[in-house]
């Protein structure tokens, strides 16, 4: 798998706001953020897409979900609501291949597309 962003910040080449890492994955805030609170939970294990998580890893997606869960608590934002989004592939607007989380919250949010 090559090498992207999220790797290099995963292993400090480049600077993030990190607000949660683990063995598994770690936290970051966007740097663009869509809302007040906009958080990425992103796998440790670069799979580029969520296709390319096999069965067996189903666990880690459950990881990140509970991560991002805690992070809402965390900003305050469980209560008044929050959106959980991963992006797969070009028609989802995806734009880098390394599986993560968008936790997005802070402000009422619109419709989906
Ligand atoms: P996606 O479209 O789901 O692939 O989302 C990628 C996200 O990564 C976008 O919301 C970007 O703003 C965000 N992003 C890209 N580079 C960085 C970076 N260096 N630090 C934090 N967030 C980033």
């Amino acid at each position: 798998m090559s090498t992207t962003i999220f790797t290099k910040i995963i292993q400090r080449e480049i600077p993030a706001r990190i607000e949660y890492e683990d063995d598994e994955v770690i936290a970051i805030h966007d740097i663009q953020p869509q809302a007040p609170v906009h958080l990425l939970v992103i796998s440790k294990e670069p799979y580029p897409t969520v296709n390319d998580v096999p069965e067996g890893q189903v666990q880690l997606l459950g990881k990140m979900m509970m991560v991002a869960k805690q992070l809402a608590q965390k900003f305050s934002i469980a209560e008044s609501g929050y959106r959980l989004v991963m992006n797969c592939n070009p028609d989802g607007g995806q734009v880098v291949y390394h599986i993560h989380l968008h936790v997005i919250g802070g402000k009422k949010l619109g419709t989906m597309a």
